[in-house]
């Protein structure tokens, strides 16, 4: 279904990442008047005030909240953004049992299978499996029409599922968490340092270049690096190593951007 006075392929497909870290993960995609959520870290409230601060998504109905996995950055604001947009939750099976277990109010989520397809209003749904230290945890690639978009954070290591997925992308949501050397000077517990760095923990800056140099193909045009941590990375650390692996692609015009924590990211326009 498509809103009112909107054709198929007279709007681009928008991504807002509306914030993205430890404190709080929310993104959205939107075509037309028509959106879905992929995670709802941020409290309601929040999540309401940095809707309101976006333009583009003035009056945009929720058709679905995606959880990539139960993590409390991911779903503090789960039940009530669900309740308040009207739109439903949808996640793996062992991912609705973590939500439920840490928020028995929430009651109904709408259960697929990693690797499986689905559609939601206009978006077509590909979830795949991430490795990451929690129950069943998904990336995501949302199309409508040729346009193709990958959501990918919590990634313990660059899988050849990961890998796969997120070739052939128009835009990419990609996590960037840590700088190495900041990861080892700080006075984070060893155990915490070693979950971080592990195979089901987060990928660093090198990691994330390496990535890209695998997965940026003709059509990638713009990359959001998420998920960059407060006290183990710089924004300037992450875009640096990203950019040097675009430099190496011969792909600077790539547009390369770098979510914030506090504060919604401009809107990247698919196939605008
Ligand atoms: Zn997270
Ligand atoms: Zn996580």
């Amino acid at each position: 279904m498509v809103a009112e006075g909107t054709a198929i392929g007279s709007c681009p497909l928008g991504v807002t990442v509306l914030g993205s870290g430890s404190k709080g993960n929310c993104t959205v995609v939107h075509y037309g008047s028509q959106a879905i959520m992929i995670d709802a870290g941020l409290s309601f409230r929040e999540t309401k005030r940095r809707l309101g601060e976006c333009a583009c998504l003035d009056g945009v109905e929720f058709q679905g909240i995606l959880v990539t996995h139960e993590h409390v950055d991911h779903i503090t604001g789960l039940r009530l953004c669900s309740e308040k947009l009207e739109a439903p939750i949808y996640a793996t099976m062992p991912c609705a049992r973590g939500i439920r277990k840490k928020d028995a109010k929430i009651k109904q989520v709408a259960t697929f299978v990693a690797g499986g397809k689905f559609t939601i209003g206009p978006f077509t749904i590909t979830p795949f499996s991430i490795p990451h230290d929690a129950n069943d945890p998904v990336g995501y690639i949302v199309s409508v029409d040729e346009w193709r978009v990958g959501v990918a954070t919590d990634i313990g290591y660059a899988s050849s599922t990961v890998e796969y997925q997120l070739k052939e992308c128009d835009a990419l949501v990609l996590e960037s968490n840590h700088d190495m050397n900041m990861l080892a000077a700080s006075n984070r517990p060893w155990g915490t340092k070693q979950r971080i760095m592990g195979r089901d923990g987060h990928l660093s800056n090198v990691s994330t270049a390496e990535l890209l140099e695998h997965i940026v193909s003709s059509r990638t045009q713009d990359i959001v690096l998420a998920h960059i941590s407060l006290d183990c990375n710089t924004q300037e650390k992450a875009l640096e190593c990203a950019g040097q692996a675009l430099s190496t692609l011969h792909r600077n015009d790539v547009a390369l951007r770098a979510a914030r924590q506090f504060e919604p990211l401009e809107t990247v326009w698919v196939g605008k």
